[in-house]
């Protein structure tokens, strides 16, 4: 068969260049401590930066959700899948979140990949709005923007000066600035206030993904909007709901005008079935949590073991990224290289991703560290001691 044989062909060349991506089989809960292939492994790879993804209050919560609601909605929300449940997390979420908007109203997804194709397709659909993208954003903003109707114009990393200046020559009717608050390769934050004055001063809404600062940042761990302190009408927000919040999903929160038009007009929201109502059960538990004394004690614990790992790692070679966030990301520069330290520590029974291209720029794949809230002192130690010896072998 000639198309299988095509297919082949371009697998080896990924081979090749050492861009296959495999897959490991986990045999226990997310958590520090998993099995993969029956070996106990210490893990520093996850998004569950609060380690409620196996809180005893959330499973609880999830399996209460499954009794009072069974296990799956039946149908997309429009039609007769939209629960209590739904309704009761999107008022939770537009309360907690929504003292950083205007008229605050939330609307709950599937994934963040969904939402945020849901936002720029939605306020992206017509063909004279423009959409200005932050070159490091994440695929689904990529992809959403592609998948609008609206042209698309990038703009280098961080770049305010660059930014204004493209904001300044559009005649378009819609703008919409779109950027990650926590770059999900770099751990660095974008610079929300400057980004919104900018946006205020030139008719553009700020959208920003928060998938990695929702939980995290801020005092309460309203996330990046909090951190920083944001209040505006321009304002729509993505927060994900796997990562942080420990169980699935996502919700955009915005004006209350913007999450009608999404209901009216957002395809990616309105032809899909409506998530499992137990999970956004389980997610009223766990919003408790992030907002609790609890939440923000694993939050300061979060801070201190990030602050731990950039003591410990003394690197030459290698570069140890700028970053305050619980990604930890240290450039090795070759795929090759990067893939051979990946496995030099996984010997050692941690397992910590290379990220290589296309995820990141070509020449610098790294390994991807995340802490969460759950990992020991002792845990981080142990890493950052493997790390440093890995470096210093060559
Ligand atoms: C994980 C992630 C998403 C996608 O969210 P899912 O709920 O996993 O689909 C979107 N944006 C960023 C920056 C992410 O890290």
């Amino acid at each position: 068969m000639d198309m299988i044989a095509a297919l082949d062909r371009k697998l080896a060349e990924l081979d090749e260049q050492s861009l296959t991506r495999h897959r490991r089989v986990l045999e226990t809960a997310c958590a520090p401590r998993v099995v993969v292939g029956g070996r106990p492994m210490l893990a520093f790879c996850s998004n569950d930066y609060l380690g409620l993804a196996a809180h005893p209050r959330v499973v609880e919560a999830l399996r209460e959700g499954a009794a009072l609601y069974g296990a799956g909605s039946g149908a997309s929300h429009l039609i007769s899948g939209h629960t209590q449940a739904h309704q009761l997390l999107e008022d939770r979420l537009a309360e907690f979140v929504g003292v950083h908007l205007v008229a605050p109203r939330a609307l709950s997804f599937c994934t963040g990949y969904m939402a945020n194709l849901a936002i720029l397709t939605t306020l992206g659909q017509d063909g004279d709005a423009e959409i200005f993208s932050e070159s490091l954003n994440h695929a689904s903003l990529i992809d959403g923007a592609r998948l609008a109707r609206a042209s698309v114009k990038v703009y280098p990393h961080a770049d305010l000066t660059a930014l204004g200046a493209l904001l300044a020559n559009s005649n378009a009717t819609s703008k919409l600035v779109v950027t990650d608050s926590v770059f999900s390769m770099d751990g660095d934050l974008a610079p929300l206030p400057q980004l919104l004055a900018l946006c205020e001063q030139h008719n553009a809404w700020l959208v920003i993904d928060d998938a990695h600062g929702f939980g995290t940042l801020g005092a309460h761990g309203r996330g990046a909007l909090e951190h920083f302190n944001l209040r505006s009408p321009n304002l729509v927000y993505m927060g994900t709901l796997g990562k942080a919040a420990g169980v699935g999903g996502a919700f955009v929160a915005a004006h209350a005008s913007v999450i009608e038009t999404m209901i009216q007009r957002g395809r990616p929201y309105i032809y899909t079935t409506a998530a499992p109502p137990a999970l956004a059960h389980a997610l009223l538990a766990s919003i408790d949590i992030i907002g609790s004394d609890e939440g923000a004690s694993r939050r300061a614990h979060l801070q201190s073991l990030v602050a731990q790992l950039g003591h410990e790692l003394k690197l030459k070679r290698w570069q140890r990224m700028e970053s305050d966030t619980a990604i930890q990301p240290i450039i090795i520069g070759s795929n090759e290289e990067a893939l051979r330290i990946g496995a030099g520590l996984y010997g050692m029974g941690l397992w910590v991703p290379a990220i290589r291209p296309p995820t990141v720029p070509a020449g610098t794949a790294r390994l991807r560290v995340t802490l969460s809230a759950a990992h020991t002192h002792e845990e981080v130690a142990q890493l950052a001691a493997a790390i440093n010896e890995l470096e210093q072998l060559r």
